[in-house]
């Protein structure tokens, strides 16, 4: 039964992962999973399950700024189309560009192509979806001559083998993973098998999990496609490749037989991948090498089978749809085919419409360097940070003569360089779809007022255009026009699909647009109040004929993958990815307490056997021929040996020396341009710190207390600071930071450097320093819970000082963000007999709520005693 809150709530999408989780939200409640939508039926993961908690203004961009001057957003608009026309008229097209965001929305984003390719007249516009799948999109054109994901998510329920290639879903996707592992639990034969360098959470459940060399996914591949011809498969001689394959992957002769048998005798093979694989200097190569095994068997278009891409972000693939990369054109057209264009050109009566692909994204910050753009406009995306080689990026940012932001927030890195900055809607008050990896599209809507003066992204664009004179074709009222627009580009190609299937015209007759399965045409006359209550739809949407559903792709081409050694082949590699609980640059989550606790700090993960001099705990450099960064060091067995991982989340707002993009190779797939993230050659050396510390108070007092800081949210009103310096122990410089006076207890060992000190009022505490030589220091979260006291009693005031739990467990991080469950919870919830998730659940909560901790917990039952 639904109770009141849930009728009256709205019904909107989740805007992190390409799942695209429907949501049920009210302004001044928690959200909830949406049972009627498609991809989650009701669930949501940790960070979904966390967004009623982020729709605070802190930190919110609220009015334009020009020259870090509160400005008039007339007088902002007028300086964005200034620096446009002046950059026009010094470098001509080429020297303008835009780079935007899988966080907008498709009308958004069909505004942005449509104003940059269409008007500006050039195609330098990127998007952070080049980080993210532009190998697979390549893949799929190589392929099926269109970017298609031929699958839905049913087929990944339905397989009885499931792939996941350089995925680990269990986090990335939380909410796919869980909807796989339900499924197997209904049918246990369903295999599942990871292929993945690293032992990751997606492991817990699987059945094999091949941990390869890293980059040597084509070795892989192409052994298999090998193995499916000799089992009698039809592969064409040029595709075929004869490689050593245990040798170049790694993996042992039994493994392998074992991957291709299961693969050659299984009907129903789903292969999904995702940013592992994609971000890789041969990122399409490896897309192709899975396709070509699909396509050799025919398991494609039918139920339970299929190669499938799964996007990171919330609207990757509306950003694929209305052509916002370099090198596509709006509805799927295709730049390389004069007829589209024309056809483009003529509908958007554009005469300059840019005839040849921009730059991409790394070759864009490169050009900007160089001096070679005089305006670039930066859409809710964060460059400084999230691209590779980030020192080269900077110093591109500071070398644009204009540089424009419109993002929601304030503070981000690249907002620092930007000298006119444009308050955009966020997520809760903007209206627009998103197309989430099914190809499903859903409606994100507004239940919020919208904040300050901020304004949607389309409106923004549509207003500088008018001032460049091309007000007449941006003239929308709202977002349904825009949408109503987007889908009409996409009967552009089918007109003449449908010419020729009804015999009217043969094809090589007809100059129009070749057919394309992307097709909105059903949707292309929807009324406001029909796009208002769009429910979630699955493309392709034709007006007449199958809508929705798997697709088998009309063109299946098997394309040649000759392997390639990764560069820097025998090196300690450095991997970066993604955390369960966070996103992206943190802007969103990293407000989150319960959300930071899974990993408060930036962490390097490395293998025991490789760690050398370097201790567990202690600071450790990543040093690269690009730069540096310093995390604190964690030895896994999960990670391979002459490897070692990091999360790509930190920023110089939380914590400026563990920005791991620093040190990150700018190498790019020579077909994609996506840039190489998994696969930096590094060093790895002690950090020589003289002192270590924390510091944990009521408010936040930046990410600059020391040479390596990393800043944090530790519970509702409580921030940690970890700090570390090589010089002296600064403890009277950050007495004086926090502002509290004269602490109210403190302790000083000359002799051993230790310094410590509290900060009580009315018995309450308000702050804790702790500062000794080395990083051996005591455990933070007995003391962060000391906060939520009302009076801190005479024993704690001891142990505080102390730095000792009175009694109790021993402090452990937390697994279970929904419930603030700690391992040693879970651990002592074992030994008393819960010997599977569902009694740890019944004993301590832990994976009861949104279920992203379970692969945890399964890998805490596996290590405990028989
Ligand atoms: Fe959002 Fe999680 Fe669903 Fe992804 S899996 S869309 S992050 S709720």
């Amino acid at each position: 039964m639904m109770d009141g809150s849930l009728l009256t709530a709205t019904r909107t999408t989740c805007p992190y992962c390409g799942v695209g989780c429907g949501i049920l939200a009210t302004p001044d409640g928690p959200v909830r999973g949406d049972p009627a939508h498609p991809a989650n039926q009701g669930r949501l993961c940790s960070k979904g399950a966390a967004l009623g908690e982020t729709t605070g203004l802190e930190g919110r961009l609220l009015h334009p700024m020009v020259n870090g001057k509160r400005a008039s957003w007339d007088a902002a608009l007028d300086a964005t189309a200034e620096g446009f026309r002046r950059a026009l008229a010094e470098h001509g097209p080429d020297g303008v560009a835009l780079y935007v965001s899988g966080q907008l929305l498709t009308e958004d984003y069909y505004a942005a192509n449509k104003f940059t390719k269409g008007f500006l007249g050039t195609g330098n516009i990127d998007s952070n979806s080049r980080l993210c799948m532009a190998s697979a999109v390549a893949g799929h054109r190589r392929a099926f001559g269109e970017d298609l994901v031929p699958g839905t998510y049913e087929d990944l329920e339905r397989a009885d083998l499931l792939i996941l290639v350089g995925s680990n879903l269990a986090w990335c996707h939380p909410v796919l993973h869980q909807r796989i592992l339900a499924a197997k639990a209904l049918r246990p034969m369903m295999r599942i098998v990871v292929v993945d360098p690293r032992r990751t959470a997606s492991c817990e459940g699987a059945d094999l999990h091949l941990a390869l060399r890293p980059g040597s996914d084509v070795a892989l591949f192409a052994g298999l496609l090998e193995h499916l011809a000799r089992a009698g498969f039809a592969v064409p001689d040029a595709i075929r490749q004869s490689l050593d394959v245990p040798a170049l992957t790694g993996l042992d002769t039994a493994q392998l037989a074992i991957f291709q048998e299961w693969f050659t005798r299984t009907e129903r093979v789903v292969t999904l991948w995702s940013q592992g694989t994609n971000q890789s200097s041969s990122g399409t190569d490896k897309a192709n090498a899975i396709i070509n095994c699909h396509l050799a068997t025919g398991r494609i278009g039918r139920p339970g089978m299929g190669p499938f891409s799964v996007t990171g972000q919330p609207n990757a693939m509306g950003g694929r749809e209305v052509g916002a990369l370099a090198n596509m054109l709006a509805g799927h057209l295709d730049a390389d085919k004069p007829e589209e264009v024309s056809a483009l050109r003529a509908f958007w009566k554009a005469p300059n419409l840019a005839t040849k692909p921009g730059l991409k994204a790394v070759e864009l910050f490169r050009a900007a360097e160089a001096g070679r753009i005089g305006a670039l406009w930066v859409m809710a995306t964060n460059p400084a940070v999230s691209l590779p080689d980030s020192a080269q990026v900077r110093r591109a940012l500071r070398r644009i003569p204009t540089l424009i932001l419109s993002d929601c927030h304030a503070g981000s890195d690249t907002a620092e360089h930007a000298q006119i900055l444009l308050p955009a809607l966020g997520w809760g008050e903007k209206d627009g779809t998103v197309t989430n990896s099914e190809r499903v599209i859903s409606r994100q809507r507004g239940f919020l007022p919208a904040p300050g003066e901020a304004k949607p992204d389309w409106w923004i664009i549509a207003q500088v255009a008018r001032r460049l004179g091309w007000g007449a074709q941006f003239a929308w009222p709202n977002a349904a026009a825009i949408f109503r627009e987007h889908a009409a580009v996409t009967e552009l190609a089918r007109d003449r699909a449908d010419a020729l299937s009804s015999g009217r015209e043969s094809p090589g007759q007809d100059p129009r647009p070749a057919p394309r399965v992307f097709d909105l045409g059903g949707l292309a006359d929807l009324t406001d109040a029909e796009y208002a209550a769009l429910p979630p739809t699955q493309w392709p949407v034709p007006r007449r004929g199958a809508r929705g559903g798997r697709i088998t792709p009309p063109v299946q081409r098997l394309v040649p993958t000759p392997f390639r050694l990764p560069e820097h082949s025998g090196a300690m590699i450095l991997m970066t990815g993604r955390l369960r609980d966070q996103w992206h640059t943190m802007t969103r989550t990293g407000r989150v307490p319960r959300l930071m606790q899974h990993a408060p700090e930036p962490v390097l993960s490395l293998n025991p056997a490789d760690a050398a001099d370097l201790i567990e705990g202690a600071l450790v450099r990543v040093v690269s021929a690009w730069g540096e960064a310093v995390l604190r060091l964690a030895l896994d067995p999960a990670i391979p040996r002459g490897a070692c991982f990091a999360p790509m989340h930190w920023t110089d707002q939380l914590a400026p020396r563990a920005r791991i993009n620093a040190a990150v190779t700018p190498a790019t797939d020579p077909i994609s341009g996506q840039p190489e993230l998994k696969h930096t050659p590094v060093t790895l050396t002690p950090f020589a710190a003289r002192w270590h510390g924390f510091l944990l108070c009521r408010q936040p007092l930046g990410a600059r207390l020391g040479d390596w800081c990393a800043l944090a949210p530790a519970a509702p009103g409580v921030f940690r600071h970890e700090i570390a310096g090589s010089d002296a122990a600064p403890f009277e410089a950050l007495v004086e930071a926090l502002g509290e006076g004269a602490p109210t207890l403190a302790l000083r060992a000359e002799a051993t450097g230790e310094h410590r000190a509290a900060w009580l009022r009315d018995g309450r505490l308000i702050a804790a320093l702790f500062l000794g030589p080395d990083h051996v220091l005591p455990p933070r979260e007995w003391l962060i819970s000391l906060f939520a006291e009302a009076r801190i009693g005479s024993a704690a005031r001891h142990a505080l000082l102390a730095g000792l739990l009175p009694d109790g467990p021993p402090p452990s991080p937390t697994l279970c963000a929904c419930h603030g469950v700690s391992a040693a919870t879970i651990r002592a919830a074992i030994a008393a007999g819960a010997d599977d998730v569902a009694a740890i659940g019944a004993a301590t909560c832990a994976g009861t709520g949104c279920g992203s901790c379970k692969p945890e917990l399964t890998a805490l039952l596996a290590l405990a005693p028989a």
